[in-house]
């Protein structure tokens, strides 16, 4: 950590050293470089001390912040290898069973086992419809038993969490919660596997935050994923050198929403295509028939144009 500052210095240190314990000090002349304090609780401190006077500025390596996160190694090769390229692909929402088993069977016959199973949607509407939440996990149940798929689930509500036990695989966070730190704490404390999305305009460094959040309490097995920034006209975004600084920097998969993103069914291949190359794998909507989707209608592809996809990442 560097503390700049332009006077005071010798009050600074003494604050410095009343506050956090065991600390060593490194007069830089420009700045002042502190070390052996507990990474991560740090955070506690950082108000203070950019409130004494004569602080300018303080800046934090990353790994003063996020210390588990990159420390340790996210990837996981159960119940799929996360080291090579996946797609998770499957309706925006469920909206109905029997289209949803069509659309299992024609992606499981395309080799795509991990299948977006959403029951629960935010919505911005109060009167926009949910999803048929806890009422469709019977039948998800039954569906899922029956065909051995892996289900990735958004959940927005920490009181749902022991409901899904059975049908979730992959706990979704949604762009929305990403700071929701109760759900992300008790998310983690299921161990199952968390896909944490990037909240619109966030920073990689308060991305990592949040997924701090889920290694600190528990989560092994963490799926990042990017879905780009969200623009009232719908302009198509994605944060490519996110994905690429995390890939480089972190052992954490890395993956890229390429729906949300692009927005539009037309512009999904592209995103797909450059994405693939760069990311651990993509995130699709996928479904049957995509004109019934009762959410995200045109960013949805049909089967048709998703195999033409796969033909194409080949
Ligand atoms: C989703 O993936 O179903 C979703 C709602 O996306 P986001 O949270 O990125 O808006
Ligand atoms: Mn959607």
């Amino acid at each position: 950590m560097k503390i700049y500052f332009n006077k005071n210095k010798e009050n600074i240190i003494k604050i410095l050293k009343k506050e956090i314990k065991g600390i060593e000090i490194i007069d830089k002349i420009e700045y002042l470089e502190v070390k052996k304090f507990k990474k991560g609780y740090i955070s506690n401190f950082i108000p203070k001390i950019n409130a004494v006077e004569g602080v300018i500025k303080i800046e934090t390596e990353l790994n003063e912040i996020v210390p588990i996160i990159c420390s340790n190694n996210f990837y996981f090769k159960k119940p799929f290898n996360s080291l090579e390229k996946f797609i998770i692909a499957g309706p925006c929402v469920i909206n109905d069973f029997e289209e949803f088993e069509k659309t299992i069977l024609k992606l499981l016959n395309l080799n795509i086992k991990i299948i977006r199973s959403p029951l629960f949607k935010p919505r911005s509407s109060p009167y926009a419809w949910e999803g048929f939440g806890i009422e469709g996990i019977t039948k998800l149940l039954f569906l899922k038993k029956r065909y051995k798929f892996i289900s990735v689930m958004e959940i927005l509500d920490v009181r749902i969490l022991d409901k899904v036990n059975e049908v979730c695989d992959i706990i979704q966070i949604g762009a929305r919660n990403m700071r929701n730190y109760v759900l992300l704490k008790e998310a983690a404390k299921t161990h199952k596997i968390t896909l944490l999305k990037r909240h619109p305009y966030s920073t990689l460094k308060e991305f990592l935050l949040s997924a701090e959040y889920l290694a600190k309490y528990g989560s092994k097995k963490i799926i990042l994923c990017e879905r780009g920034d969200s623009f009232s006209d719908g302009t198509p975004s994605i944060n490519l050198n996110i994905i690429m600084e995390i890939k480089k920097n972190f052992k954490i998969p890395i993956i890229a929403d390429v729906s949300h993103s692009a927005k539009k069914s037309k512009k999904v291949i592209d995103f797909a295509l450059k994405s693939y190359k760069i990311a651990d794998g993509i995130m699709i909507e996928v479904m049957e028939n995509p004109k019934r989707s009762p959410i995200d209608t045109s960013q949805v592809i049909g089967i048709e144009e998703f195999k033409e996809l796969l033909a194409k990442l080949k």
